[in-house]
């Protein structure tokens, strides 16, 4: 059985002075979403959507999770253009979907910036990471602070249609499979329409992304910042709501990081 909590599970308590996870100096904290506040369709956001965070508990919260873990400088940074760029692309996948009966068996073209929405979602994952002091995440702050930096060597980013209500983040877990390799999952964050996973490829496993018929969005990475770039989107690349947690031999180990270093906070 799930737990229900009706408090918000965050790091960090407003107005503290601590470490912030992008920029690493000693600042006031200021209040960060995760998923971002802009993903997130205006009359949804005061729906009691479920959050499933840190494991298997389940929290009725309204307006999303939100961290203090980020100073005012980079929570801004990350909002603009970072965020918005996302926001932009939420928005017409979600204008798409919401204008067809059915989801179609061809492919939608949209035209967005990858750049910019994979910092984004490298930065939700810091946001939502207690502490950011090991070299993996000073490769992640270094590709949001350096626009022409490019994703860190093993990482990648995949994502599929999330055509439920249900918002979801969950940091740091493994995926294994019976004879197959354990998946390390630094982050995974549903929202209407969207789902995005970013995950290490080791070198001579097979592509995660076709392995589970997503979509790799790593390919429309670029080193040119502001590129704008036609995406296929298959609508038939659809995940069911609580995949992977509830598939076919998957198992799901939840990591150091989320498990440790959870805090229950006030919403
Ligand atoms: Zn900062």
């Amino acid at each position: 059985m799930m737990q229900k909590k009706s408090k918000a599970q965050v790091f960090g308590s407003k107005g503290e002075d601590s470490k912030c996870n992008l920029c690493n100096k000693p600042l006031r904290m200021s209040q960060a979403h995760v998923p971002p506040q802009s993903c997130i369709e205006q009359d949804r956001r005061k729906r009691n959507v479920q959050h499933y965070f840190f494991g298997q508990q389940k929290y009725q919260l309204q307006n999303g999770i939100h961290f203090y873990t980020l100073c005012q400088k980079c929570n801004g940074v990350l909002g603009d253009p970072y965020d918005k760029e996302l926001a932009a692309f939420s928005k017409s996948v979600r204008s798409k979907i919401d204008s067809f009966k059915y989801l179609p068996h061809y492919s939608w073209g949209f035209e967005c910036k990858p750049n910019l929405i994979a910092r984004s979602l490298v930065g939700s994952f810091l946001t939502a990471s207690r502490g950011c002091v090991n070299d993996s995440h000073s490769d992640l702050q270094n590709f949001i602070n350096n626009p022409k930096s490019m994703l860190p060597n093993q990482l990648r980013i995949g994502f599929w249609l999330h055509c439920y209500d249900s918002v979801m983040v969950q940091p740091d877990f493994m995926m294994v499979e019976p004879e197959k390799t354990p998946r390390r999952v630094l982050f995974m964050m549903k929202y209407f329409p969207l789902a995005w996973i970013l995950y290490d490829q080791e070198e001579g496993a097979p592509d995660f992304c076709q392995q589970y018929n997503i979509h790799d969005f790593t390919q429309y990475l670029d080193a040119e910042t502001d590129k704008l770039v036609s995406i296929s989107v298959y609508p038939t690349k659809e995940k069911h709501e609580f995949w992977p947690w509830v598939s076919d031999n998957i198992a799901i180990m939840i990591g150091q990081n989320a498990s440790d270093n959870a805090i229950l906070g006030d919403v």
